[in-house]
């Protein structure tokens, strides 16, 4: 049977788009791809990239009150929110653009419309065009997910937080992972007065015990009154905000409420049960290690599979199933040490296991430092930079690198490769310091502080 395409994406983000492009551009296939928002997904939409320059706005204040330690006669004055709006519009435009040109080049069929799946070779696009492809990549992401309580009409979410019509005076950030802890970050950076209620014993839950603790307390230094073991009960219109009833008892008033409660798979009217899919607990897809549902011809990478959610994970599970089906090469994507990085202030890097999950796992010594680093130390300042590292009794080699420092993320990826490659505390060791750098510290780290 001759079909339209070789392969119909459902998603234009970080994984459709790079498996699109791979399969057209380097295997030669015809593809057809759908978006029914912008080009470029939630990472260069409502994610990653206008989150990071938000992260780079709200650094300035702080930025400005070191320089004059530093004896630079400055001062911050006022933030231009309208202004810098306009500009994050105007960079996320070009970047749509490029991702565009980039498919356009490879020679990508793009429907700037919703997909649906109708049979396990077909797609109906809301248009009512249908078109038959020999396979399917399901690549439509996640969606924030907000509890249903009442009053929830009254938050918002991640993803109008980059069109506010004003910054508010003070704002509740609801959760304590990834979103709610950056955003909190931001928005006290940027002269809101931030709370943010949390369920659990402590935000961040998952990375290790140790710096997260670290991250809250220097959050906390800094001025977001934290709350945990705290969640909203009900959200009510005030006369000057949202009050929010809360359990512990409180009733405070917001401007601004920011629901970031964790992430769905955006999997629901897809079709994909008709064709046979059953959908996990959470909405995602199941897949196989090469991203191949239980339909052969049908495919999923990124959020959608809730396997990691993070971009760089979907690019290389899109890239891995094209190379799979259209370049002849088999691959799958190992998802052991991944690394990342919380863009909170200070920002958090991360690589390999906790010290607590390691613990579970085998004897361990732990290796760890917190410090005032020199850049701040000269200000004035009390950050204190923590630096972890996790070994395996057994084997000597490096199971976890933990970061709290500004530019953790930079150095994360650098620690990441080696760890990766199975470096050993004694390859940490060896390698000789780069001085004065805080990164120094984790070569330079003689005696475990613990072992277990
Ligand atoms: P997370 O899963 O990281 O955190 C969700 C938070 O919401 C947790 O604190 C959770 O509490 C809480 N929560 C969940 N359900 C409820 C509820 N019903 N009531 C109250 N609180 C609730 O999700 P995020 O939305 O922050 O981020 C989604 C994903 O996006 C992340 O997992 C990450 O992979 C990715 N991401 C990565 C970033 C990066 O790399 N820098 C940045 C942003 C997102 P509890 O812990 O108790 O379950």
């Amino acid at each position: 049977m001759a079909f339209d395409y070789d392969l119909f994406v459902i998603g234009g983000g970080s994984g459709g788009v790079r498996a699109a492009r791979v399969a057209a551009g380097e295997h030669g296939a015809r593809v057809g791809l759908a978006e029914e928002s912008r080009m470029g997904g939630t990472c260069v939409i409502r994610g990653c990239v206008p989150k990071k320059l938000m992260v780079f706005a709200s650094a300035y204040p702080e930025a400005v009150a070191e320089a004059r330690e530093y004896g630079w006669d400055v001062t911050a004055g006022g933030f231009d929110w309208a202004r810098f709006r306009t500009r994050l519009e105007a960079e996320l435009d070009r970047l749509e653009g490029a991702y565009r040109n980039t498919l356009k080049n490879a020679g990508v069929t793009v429907h700037d419309a919703r997909a649906v799946i109708v049979d396990p070779h077909r797609v109906r696009l809301a248009s009512g065009e249908e078109f038959t492809a020999k396979h399917i990549l399901v690549a439509t992401g996640g969606w924030p997910f907000v509890p249903d309580i009442p009053g929830r009409e009254l938050a918002i979410t991640s993803n109008e937080m980059f069109h506010l019509p004003a910054l508010p005076r003070r704002a509740l950030v609801v959760g304590g992972g990834y979103i709610a802890s950056e955003f909190a970050c931001i928005l006290n950076g940027l002269g809101v007065e931030v709370s943010q209620y949390c369920r659990g014993a402590q935000i961040l839950r998952g990375f290790d015990d140790e710096a997260r603790g670290h991250v809250a307390n220097a959050m906390q230094a800094n001025g977001i009154a934290i709350h945990c073991g705290t969640d909203v009960m009900r959200l009510e219109k005030a006369a000057s905000g949202i009050r929010a009833v809360a359990t512990d008892g409180s009733e405070r008033e917001f401007d601004l409420v920011l629901y970031a409660t964790g992430r769905r798979p955006n999997t629901a009217g897809l079709g994909l049960e008709g064709i046979g899919i059953t959908l996990g607990r959470n909405g995602e897809i199941p897949v196989d290690a090469y991203s191949q549902t239980a339909v052969p011809s049908v495919f999923a990478v990124g959020d959608v599979t809730g396997r990691i959610n993070l971009t760089p994970v979907a690019i290389r599970e899109g890239h891995a199933f094209a190379d799979t089906v259209f370049g002849a090469k088999p691959t799958t994507f190992d998802h052991q040490l991944v690394a990342s990085a919380v863009f909170t202030q200070p920002e958090m890097g991360t690589v390999g296991l906790s010290e607590e999950a390691a613990r579970e796992r085998e004897p361990i010594e732990v290796y760890a430092t917190a410090f005032r680093p020199m850049r701040t130390l000269f200000a004035g300042k009390q950050d204190r930079v923590l630096m972890k590292l996790i070994v395996s009794r057994a084997t000597r080699k490096v199971l976890g690198c933990h970061i709290v420092a500004p530019e953790a993320g930079e150095m994360i990826q650098l620690a990441a490769i080696a760890i990766r490659m199975g470096a050993t505390k004694e390859d940490f060791d060896a390698t000789c310091a780069v001085h004065p750098t805080m990164a120094e510290e984790l070569v330079t780290m003689r005696k475990p502080v613990r072992t277990g």
